[in-house]
């Protein structure tokens, strides 16, 4: 019977009972489950982690239909430190948990972002400087330029920028960096996916 017969006609119904009435049989169409059923069914499992500005490094089984990330759980075969020490799992945080969630939300940015304030800046220091390294250096150099796009931070301002265009600045920051500074005064934050380069640059861009 359809959901709609079903409610149309629900009070009216006379069910069979059981265990002295604390059960009761019906006939109702049970079709709704199967989008419970279909939420939860995938066609392999893989292993994999996040890349969400944390350690990045907790072990989840994922579930994958059709090339969708469907949901996933942890994983539990995390070997063990030593003998007397308790062993990882569950690892993985409630963030994690959900991510399969926002992988595929609209809300998720898919382009990178630069503080507008230096970005403009930087555009305007590529036109005069064509060496990229230099371009940074009189943006970085110059108090007052400096100073404009640092008291940006914390203000919003985000503009999308290209891929080209903040791996110009990332490199050209960290070349003029290591140069200036010397190497040791780099530290970036790594793993597979490329926007984790983002703390190598002045809180300008995020990625995620
Ligand atoms: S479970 Fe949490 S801490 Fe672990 S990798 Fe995923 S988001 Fe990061």
């Amino acid at each position: 019977m359809s959901n709609f017969i079903d409610r149309l006609s629900y009070f009216t119904k006379s069910p069979d009972t059981f265990s002295d009435g604390h059960g009761i049989t019906t006939d109702e169409s049970r079709s709704w489950e199967k989008a419970y059923r279909g939420r939860s069914s995938h066609d392999k499992v893989v292993r994999s982690a996040h890349g969400v500005n944390c350690t990045g490094s907790c072990s989840w089984k994922i579930y994958v239909k059709n090339g969708l990330v469907t949901w996933e759980t942890q994983q539990t075969d995390y070997p063990k430190t030593r003998p007397d020490l308790p062993n990882h799992e569950p690892r993985g945080c409630a963030r994690g948990a959900s991510y399969s969630w926002y992988l595929y939300s609209a809300a998720r940015l898919k382009y990178p972002l630069v503080r507008g304030k230096l970005l403009a800046s930087w555009r305007q220091a590529k036109a005069e400087f064509p060496d990229p390294v230099d371009a940074w250096g009189s943006i970085v150099s110059d108090p007052k330029k400096a100073r404009e796009y640092k008291k940006a931070r914390g203000l919003g301002g985000f503009v999308r920028a290209e891929w080209d265009e903040v791996n110009e600045i990332t490199a050209a920051s960290n070349v003029y960096t290591a140069k200036e500074f010397g190497p040791d005064r780099i530290i970036g934050f790594h793993r597979s996916r490329p926007c984790r380069w983002f703390l190598t640059l002045p809180a300008a861009v995020i990625c995620r």
